[in-house]
């Protein structure tokens, strides 16, 4: 396949994402984060349904361009049903990506097809404003219980 229509293929499946995104709604019984991103009026509010270090549930809701509300309906199909870790692992292995460094995270699923917006620096942080929102309801989380829990020898 030709790079062009590789990037057609691209473009269209982070469009459809933006028009259809998946997991966008509220949650109940979750925790909240919201994160605004003022260089393009992004606004996203992250709901997470966390139990025994896992991701069980993930959805968003919020106001914001194409590529933030993409990035976000991918981001929570690639985290539901994760370990804490692994997702820790996808935040930095996305944020590299989007950087325009090679990154190889089969977990990442399609938002692994945003990297093209290396080339966009404006548009970097709509790509990011999603996962900036899960690194700091992680964080909250972490600091509010005991950390060691999630560092049972289990696999
Ligand atoms: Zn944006």
């Amino acid at each position: 396949m030709a790079l062009s229509k590789l990037d057609q293929l691209y473009r269209q499946v982070i469009l459809d994402h933006s028009k259809h995104p998946h997991h966008h709604g509220e949650l109940t019984e979750s925790q909240t984060y919201e994160l605004k991103n003022p260089t393009c009026g992004d606004v996203i509010q992250l709901h997470l349904q966390l139990d025994d270090g896992e991701v069980k549930e993930a959805r968003f809701t919020g106001e914001g361009c194409s590529i933030s509300t993409a990035s976000a309906s991918m981001m929570c199909d690639a985290i539901i049903g994760h370990r804490i870790e692994e997702v820790e692992e996808m935040i930095h292995d996305f944020s590299s990506l989007v950087q325009g460094e090679d990154v190889d995270n089969e977990a990442l699923g399609d938002a692994a097809l945003l990297s093209g917006v290396a080339k966009f620096p404006a548009r970097i942080k709509c790509a990011t404003l999603s996962w900036k929102a899960l690194e700091h309801l992680l964080e909250e989380e972490k600091s509010e219980t005991c950390v060691c829990h999630y560092h049972k020898e289990e696999e």
